[in-house]
This record gives C-alpha cells, sequence and structure tokens, in this order.
C-alpha cells in the first residue's frame, strides 16, 4: 500500500478523528488547462463544482484514496469549489471533504455548507450546527453558507426561528463569506423568499429537462429578475440525464455526434448567464476527469443546441420516467427502510429499455425487507422530497408494473 493511501485509510478506520500531516501546506500543481471561470462577489469561480452529496464509494465507505486524488485534480484545473451539506452521504461528506482540503491552504479554495432548515427549531440551533460544521469540516469560515432546502414543510422552520438573521451575524463576524438559500419549491415561494432579504445568492435545481418540462424556466426568470446569482444543482438531474432513453440517446447523437450526454447537460446549464457556478455529483476520477475536460475545453453552448435539448426533454418525457434525483432524502425518514431511490432508478431503467424481464431480476436483486410491498402508507417520505413526489402512490405502481411485466 502506497503511504498516502495508508494514511487516509488510517483516518477513516478512526472515523475521521485523526487529521492528515502536513495540513494547509500542499502546493496545487497548476495544469495549463484552467476550467473557465464566472465572476461572484467580486473574485473569480469555477463554472464547475464539485457537489459532495455523491461521493466515491468503497466497501460502503467514502473511498477516500479516491476523493483526495479527484480534489487534486479538481485544484490543479482551477475547480476549488466544494459544496457540502449535514445530512450528505448519511452525515459523513462534511469530515470526508474536510479531511481532505486541510492539506491544501484555505485561501486556495472556496468551501460551502448548509444550514439543514428541518433541523432548526430555535434561533439558537442555527450557531449551535454551524459550529458542528466547522468542526467537522475542519475550517473556521465558510464561503457560501445556506438555509438548506427550502420547500413547503421547511418554510415555517426557516421564518419563525429567523435563520437569515442568525446566519447574517456570523457573516457579520467574518464566519459566513457569503450567504444564500438552496430551494426545491414553487415559483410563488420563490418569489415570496428571494425578496424577503437581500441574499447574495441562491441554489436552484436547473436542467434542460425541468426547464422545458417542469418550472426551471420560471425559477431561472425569478431569480434573474431579482439580479440573485444562481448557483445550480442537479444539472443532470441525479444522472438521469446521462443515461437518456433510447430515442432521447439516438436524438442527441444525430444532431450532436461529438457529445457525451453529460458534457451536453452541463454545457446547457452554462448557456443561463446568471448562474456562476454548477455542482455536479461526481462518484469517481473518471468523471470528474470528463467534467473538467469540458470545461476546460469550454465551447459556448449554441442556438440549434438549445432546441436540440428541447426536443431531447420532451422525448424524456414521453417516456414516463419518474422524477426522482436519487438525492435519498426520503431514505432519512422512512421507517421501512425502504430503498425508493434504487426502486425508482430500476423502473427508469425499465422506461428506457422496455426489457421487462430485466426489470423483474433487477427487482427481485433487491432485499425483500427493501422493496415496494413493506410501504406503510405513512407519506412521511413524500414530505422529504425536494421533487415533490407522491412516494407511496408510485411504489405501488412500479410494484403492479413489475408484477405485470416480468412475467411477459
Ligand atoms: S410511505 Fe412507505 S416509503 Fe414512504 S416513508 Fe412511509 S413506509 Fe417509507
Ligand atoms: S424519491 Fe424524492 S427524496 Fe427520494 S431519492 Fe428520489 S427525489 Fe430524493
Amino acid at each position: 500500500m502506497k503511504r498516502r493511501e495508508f494514511i487516509i485509510n488510517s483516518v477513516l478506520a478512526v472515523g475521521g478523528a485523526t487529521l492528515l500531516t502536513g495540513c494547509g501546506q500542499k502546493e496545487v500543481q497548476k495544469s495549463e488547462k484552467q476550467v473557465v471561470k464566472r465572476k461572484f462577489a467580486g473574485k473569480e469561480f469555477p463554472l464547475i463544482a464539485l457537489g459532495c452529496m455523491r461521493l466515491p464509494m468503497r466497501d460502503s465507505k467514502i473511498d477516500m484514496v479516491e476523493l483526495d486524488k479527484m480534489v487534486e485534480y479538481a485544484m490543479s484545473h482551477g475547480a476549488n469549489y466544494f459544496d457540502t451539506a449535514y445530512m450528505y452521504v448519511e452525515g459523513k461528506s462534511e469530515n470526508a471533504i474536510g479531511e481532505i482540503l486541510k492539506q491544501y491552504p484555505r485561501e486556495s479554495f472556496y468551501l460551502a455548507d448548509k444550514c439543514p432548515a428541518y433541523l432548526v427549531n430555535s434561533k439558537a440551533d442555527v450557531t449551535k450546527l454551524f459550529n458542528e460544521q466547522l468542526k467537522k469540516c475542519q475550517v473556521d469560515y465558510f464561503d457560501n453558507y445556506m438555509v438548506h432546502n427550502i420547500n413547503k414543510n421547511t418554510i415555517n422552520n426557516y421564518r419563525d426561528n429567523d435563520m437569515y438573521g442568525e446566519i447574517l451575524k456570523l457573516k457579520k463576524e467574518g464566519r459566513v463569506k457569503n450567504l444564500g438559500f438552496s430551494f426545491h419549491g414553487d415559483p410563488e415561494m420563490l418569489r415570496e423568499v428571494i425578496h424577503e432579504h437581500k441574499w447574495d445568492f441562491c441554489q436552484l435545481q436547473l436542467n434542460y429537462l425541468d426547464w422545458e418540462v417542469i418550472n426551471g424556466k420560471e425559477l431561472y426568470e425569478i431569480a434573474d429578475e431579482a439580479k440573485v446569482p444562481i448557483i445550480v444543482m442537479e444539472p443532470l438531474r441525479g444522472g438521469g440525464l446521462c443515461n437518456l432513453p433510447d430515442k432521447a440517446a439516438a436524438k442527441l447523437k444525430e444532431r450532436c455526434p461529438d457529445e457525451t450526454q453529460a458534457s451536453f447537460g452541463l454545457r446547457w446549464v452554462t448557456s443561463k448567464p446568471r448562474v456562476f457556478t454548477i455542482l455536479s455529483g461526481m462518484s469517481n476520477f473518471q468523471q470528474m476527469k470528463e467534467n473538467i475536460d469540458t470545461f476546460s475545453n469550454f465551447k459556448e453552448f449554441t442556438q440549434e443546441e438549445l432546441q436540440t435539448a428541447a426536443e431531447v426533454a420532451k422525448l424524456i418525457q414521453s417516456q414516463g420516467a419518474i422524477n426522482c434525483t436519487a438525492c435519498r432524502y426520503c431514505m432519512e425518514v422512512c421507517p421501512r427502510g425502504i430503498n425508493i431511490p434504487a426502486i425508482f432508478g430500476l423502473y427508469n431503467v425499465y422506461k428506457t429499455n422496455n426489457n421487462g424481464f430485466m426489470f423483474g431480476v433487477n427487482y427481485n436483486a433487491l432485499k425483500d425487507s427493501e422493496k415496494a410491498d413493506k410501504c406503510i402508507n405513512c407519506h412521511l417520505c413524500s414530505k422529504n422530497c425536494p421533487q415533490g413526489l407522491d412516494i407511496p402512490a408510485l411504489l405501488k405502481k412500479v410494484e403492479s408494473t413489475v408484477e405485470r411485466v416480468s412475467k411477459k
């Protein structure tokens, strides 16, 4: 085992409590190829950034060796923005990215974190959670800090506990540089939230599918009119836009033969000028390399490509897939441990290839305790779903579909 691998695995073995040596000294070897940047708050931000919700995994643990390699590659190409949150990777994302980033000088990277609105029941909770997060990330300030996931279930926590005011105090102390919010509500709610305070930025879910078939365009226009800079999350809809249904994939191939599905989806977002960075959840080094390549050999998105994106979105929608982004928020509250994102993922694959036999085989490979028929209809999951899915009803639909098509 190489020395670096040994050290990082030792850190993992003690749950992140041991620190890497050489803190804050690691020199970044700058590559000739740098990712394209956009201005925000008087600084240059990389247009592509690592979202730490889907980190590389090995044996059900975060693969720190792979993550270390990915961060080093990103830093050397100028992609020095990292976005984590309290509940990502079952609460382990902050420790993991903090452990890797602490090797670098603090001023050489941007780190974003979020205050989980659903856990805030008093003003004091904001500072308590914030201090815990700083400690987990091993930093003394966050560049961007957000009220996390404002939606119809968390809006009262955010308002009743004056989360904005509490974070503003942290900003005045210099422990937060920019104050924003991430959002999963409807346009009407966004219009209210965006005008009730002076926000430095907002974080929205934008991609060419949501733009065309849900309300992405409206959300963008509200932030744009309010002149609030935007960070984009779910640009590839949890990987769904890299795994297109056959007809949509064929259309994209015909129109843009040299483009990968991922680069097409990511470049589409860059056509929106109010956006200053795009978070992509990258689960291995190869994905990181491809994304960096897209943004360091950057091509503007053309009018013809916009037209193609609209047509591809309509073809995806016509397949009737479930709009799940595999964020796993529902899994945090399901009392039965039903594997909701896996079940919806299998259904969506079936919708792309129409292979009922394989749908049945893969569905039956799930543990019995994780299958849809164990749902007790409590609806806790739907309350936590940022996409507003009626999960119990969809589980029933998947269950009846798998029963019907796998017997054919
Ligand atoms: S409704 Fe079903 S899937 Fe949702 S939380 Fe309850 S048991 Fe889990
Ligand atoms: S069902 Fe909703 S909460 Fe669950 S993984 Fe999918 S998008 Fe996330």
